[in-house]
C-alpha cells in the first residue's frame, strides 16, 4: 500500500514538476502545508524578538525542523540554527531564513498584532514588531521543508537550513560562517533566500541576476571644536558650524566625485552636539550609512569623507590635534550578487509553477542584506535572493487608485497578504529546490 501511494505521488509529481499538467496533488499538499505555515506565522508574529535575542523563535524553528527528521544544531554562532536533512546522494542546497524583528510599535490592528516589548542592548524597553516580514520568511521555510520531506521520493541530496539571527543589525551570517558553517556542514552547491516585497503583488516573485542588494558600511565622525560661551564666538571654534559644513560637503561626493554610473549613497542619519543654547560645545558626533555595489567606489567615498572632514576643520583653524576622527565600523554587509546562472534556473522553475506572467523583473535596491556573505567565502557558493511579492492585488489597486503606495518594509503598518504570500513562497521554493536537486 505504501509503495502504491508513493508511486501515485511520484507519478503525480513527475507530471507536476515536468510539464505543469495536473497539479492538483502538488497544489493540495502545498495548500495543506501553507495552512500549517500560516498558523505558525501568526504565532511568530505575535511573539517577535529583536536582533540577537531570538531565543524562543530559534527554539521553535529548531523544534519544527526536528519534528520532521532534520538533524538540528542550535546556537551555531549566537541564536543561529542549522538543520540538515540527508536524502541520498545528490547536490547540497541551502535555504536561509532570518528570524529577528524590529523595535517598532505595531499599528496594523491585526487580531494577531504584537503587543510585546523587550529590553534592548542599551537597557531600554522597546516595542517589538515583525515589520520586515521575517515571520513570513520562517513560515515559508517551514512550509517548504515540510512539503519537501513529504515529497522526498522526488529528489535526492542534502537540504541544509540556516535560520539566522540578527539580519537587521547584521552579524548573523558572518557568525555562522566564522563558526564553520561550510566546514562543519557540507558546502552547498546552491544557496537560496527570499524576502517579502510590498511593492510586488502577492502571487508574484521578483528576480534579477547580478546585483540585487547593496553593500552597507557605517561611519562615525567626531568633529572637535574649542568650546566656550555662546556669546563669545570669537574666543571659540564652533564644531556645530564645522559639522554643518561637513554635512553639506559630503553631498558632493556622490554628485561630483563618483561616476554617475556607479550607485553610492551617503546619508548622515544622526548628528548630535551641544547641550544648551548658550554653550559652544567641544564636539559634534555624526553617524553615516553608506551604500554601494563597487569596492573601488566605496573606498573612494571613504577617502573623500576623511578628506572633507579634515578640510573643514583646517579651514576653521583647528590645530592638528583637534582634527576630526573618522571611524569606519568594521562590521560587514557586502553587496548581494545573484549568481546569473542560478537566477536563470530559478526563473525557469518558478515560471513553471507560478506562470511566466508572475515573475517580475526587479531593479537592484540600495538596502542591505547580510545574505551576500554566504556567497563571498572561499567556497564561492552561488547564491540567489528572490523577492516575494506580499501585497494583495486588490489592496494594491486601492493604493494605486489613491495615488499612494502600500506601507513599506519597517513600517508599523506593514500589511502583507499573509495567506497568498506564504502559499506562493512555498510553491516557488519547493519547485526551485526540486528543480535544482534534479538538475532539470
Ligand atoms: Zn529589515
Ligand atoms: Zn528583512
Amino acid at each position: 500500500m505504501k509503495f502504491i501511494t508513493s508511486l501515485i505521488i511520484t507519478l503525480l509529481l513527475i507530471q507536476v514538476i515536468s510539464n505543469g499538467q495536473n497539479r492538483s496533488g502538488f497544489d493540495k499538499e502545498v495548500a495543506k502545508q501553507a495552512e500549517y505555515a500560516l498558523a505558525l506565522c501568526k504565532h511568530i508574529h505575535q511573539n517577535p524578538e529583536i536582533s540577537f535575542q531570538e531565543k524562543e523563535t530559534s527554539a521553535r524553528i529548531a523544534d519544527e525542523l526536528k519534528s520532521i527528521g532534520f538533524d538540528v544544531t542550535s546556537n551555531f554562532g549566537g541564536n543561529n540554527v542549522v538543520g540538515m536533512f540527508r536524502n541520498g546522494e545528490g547536490p547540497v542546497i541551502m535555504l536561509r531564513t532570518d528570524m529577528d524583528a524590529l523595535p517598532i510599535k505595531e499599528k496594523t490592528g491585526f487580531d494577531f498584532a504584537s503587543t510585546k516589548t523587550m529590553i534592548d542592548s542599551n537597557g531600554k524597553e522597546v516595542p517589538v514588531m515583525h515589520a520586515c516580514g521575517h515571520d513570513i520568511h520562517m513560515s515559508v521555510l517551514v512550509g517548504t521543508v515540510r512539503t519537501l520531506v513529504r515529497m522526498k521520493d522526488q529528489w535526492k541530496g542534502t537540504l541544509l537550513i540556516i535560520a539566522q539571527q540578527a539580519e537587521e543589525m547584521s552579524g548573523g551570517a558572518s557568525l555562522a560562517i566564522e563558526e564553520g558553517l561550510f566546514k562543519k556542514f557540507p558546502v552547498p552547491d546552491y544557496a537560496l533566500a527570499y524576502h517579502i516585497n510590498p511593492e510586488i503583488e502577492s502571487g508574484k516573485i521578483g528576480l534579477i541576476p547580478g546585483p540585487i542588494f547593496a553593500g552597507v558600511k557605517t561611519v562615525e565622525i567626531t568633529v572637535f571644536g574649542i568650546g566656550g560661551h555662546g556669546a563669545y564666538p570669537e574666543k571659540c571654534i564652533d564644531p556645530v558650524v564645522i559639522a554643518s559644513r561637513v554635512v553639506l560637503d559630503l553631498q558632493t561626493i556622490v554628485s561630483r566625485e563618483i561616476s554617475p554610473l556607479e550607485p553610492v549613497v551617503v546619508t548622515v542619519g544622526s548628528i548630535h552636539g551641544g547641550t544648551r543654547p548658550n554653550i559652544i560645545p567641544e564636539e559634534v558626533k555624526m553617524e553615516l550609512t553608506l551604500r554601494y555595489y563597487d569596492n573601488n567606489a566605496i573606498e573612494q567615498t571613504i577617502d573623500a569623507i576623511k578628506r572633507i572632514s579634515k578640510g573643514a576643520a583646517i579651514t576653521a583653524g583647528l590645530p592638528d590635534n583637534k582634527l576630526p576622527k573618522v571611524w569606519v565600523i568594521p562590521s560587514e554587509t557586502p553587496p548581494v550578487l545573484n549568481d546569473a546562472d542560478l537566477c536563470g534556473k530559478i526563473r525557469k522553475y518558478s515560471s513553471g509553477i507560478l506562470g511566466k506572467e508572475n515573475i517580475v523583473r526587479v531593479n537592484p535596491a540600495m538596502v542591505g542584506e547580510d545574505f551576500g556573505i554566504y556567497g563571498r567565502t572561499p567556497e564561492k557558493v552561488p547564491i540567489c535572493l528572490i523577492w516575494l511579492g506580499s501585497t494583495n492585488p486588490e489592496v494594491m489597486n486601492d493604493y494605486i487608485a489613491k495615488g499612494e503606495e502600500p506601507p513599506p518594509l519597517h513600517s508599523p503598518f506593514l500589511n502583507p497578504d499573509y495567506p497568498a504570500t506564504i502559499e506562493t513562497g512555498i510553491k516557488a521554493m519547493v519547485s526551485n529546490v526540486i528543480g535544482l536537486f534534479n538538475g532539470e
